[in-house]
């Protein structure tokens, strides 16, 4: 099980050995995967000797608006969670591109182990592993539109970064490996593009960079938002937000997915449909480009958006 395994996970205020980071088979989060949580990545920097989290406060705000929604009460704070983090990415000694999960899970059903009444022994854990660049980033992946359609709003909202939302990503991305693919596009009920298992999605059409709406059936990615700005400031592209066809994909000069850890991934063909040249685009390039120069910690104008590791650990920590 923990074969290659880091050595450390956090849980509930403490660094603890990753084996011992367990939710009880029978609470809610072990059971129904009733939980919020958050993928993070942090990018080291070899020329500064330093390991930056990219975005690390727009995640935990998600992750707090996550557990408004489902009405999750722990008894962690949101910078216990926040220094809990940088203290586990700190302990495994990650010096190398990393991911990190901290989940928010319900605990035991407090009347006769009911799941889905009240709770006891709600918790947060964190979870972290060295997650190096695919080759994918340069010469992309294939992707099918799933048979599946993407939750929505008014049954398993896909605004909530819930574990059990993913049973819907599983099964799209298992159907499209099955059938020979890398990947999956899921439609929303409208029958408009919505997003990728665990990515958000943009095209590139008549040179114009457009995505679905947050009211498509999409996560709120933090990626996308990047992306928005980066394109606007960096490259005077606007992104144009609205409702995406399925056959608008086919005939785009450029389709990519985003997202904290898939980055910013080129779609190279849809249903076997060469999307333009076959290879990654030149838009799709600019865009990642300019995303891990910033992510990476190598415009100082981006330096905002970034979180040191290690030199957190050296300097006083700030108030918020
Ligand atoms: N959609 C889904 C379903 C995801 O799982 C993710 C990854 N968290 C994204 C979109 C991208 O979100 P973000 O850019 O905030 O990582």
């Amino acid at each position: 099980m923990s074969d290659g395994a880091p050595k450390y996970a956090w849980m509930n205020g403490k660094i603890i050995p990753w084996d011992q980071c367990v939710v009880h088979g029978r609470s809610a989060g072990g059971f129904m995967g009733s939980n919020v949580f958050e993928g993070v990545r942090a990018y080291w920097n070899v020329h500064q000797g330093e390991l930056f989290v990219f975005k690390h406060e727009e995640h935990l705000q998600r992750l707090a608006r996550s557990m408004k929604t489902v009405r999750l009460e722990v008894s962690t704070t949101l910078r216990e969670i926040e220094q809990g983090a940088l203290d586990l990415l700190r302990a495994n000694e990650f010096r190398e591109d990393a991911h990190f999960v901290p989940v928010a899970f319900f605990g035991m059903g407090a009347h006769n182990f009911n799941t889905l009444g009240p709770t006891v022994d709600n918790g947060v854990y964190i979870t972290a592993v060295p997650w190096p660049q695919p080759a994918a980033l340069l010469n992309g992946m294939a992707a099918c539109v799933a048979s599946w359609r993407r939750i929505s709003d008014d049954s398993v909202p896909p605004r909530l970064k819930a574990g059990a939302n993913y049973q819907n990503s599983r099964l799209a991305q298992t159907e499209a490996k099955v059938n020979g693919y890398d990947t999956s596009i899921i439609l929303n009920h409208r029958g408009t593009v919505a997003e990728g298992p665990g990515a958000c999605l943009m095209m590139v059409r008549d040179g114009k960079l457009v995505t679905p709406p947050v009211t498509a059936g999409i996560l709120e990615s933090i990626t996308r938002s990047t992306l928005m700005d980066l394109a606007a400031r960096e490259l005077g592209v606007n992104v144009v937000e609205r409702e995406i066809d399925r056959t608008e994909l086919y005939v785009a000069d450029e389709v990519f997915m985003c997202g904290s850890g898939l980055e910013v991934l080129p779609i190279t063909s849809v249903d076997r449909i060469t999307i333009g040249g076959g290879t990654r685009g030149s838009m799709t390039k600019r865009i990642q480009d300019v995303y891990f120069a910033a992510a990476r910690g190598e415009v100082p104008a981006y330096r905002q958006w970034l979180t040191a590791v290690y030199r957190a650990a050296r300097e006083p920590v700030m108030a918020r």
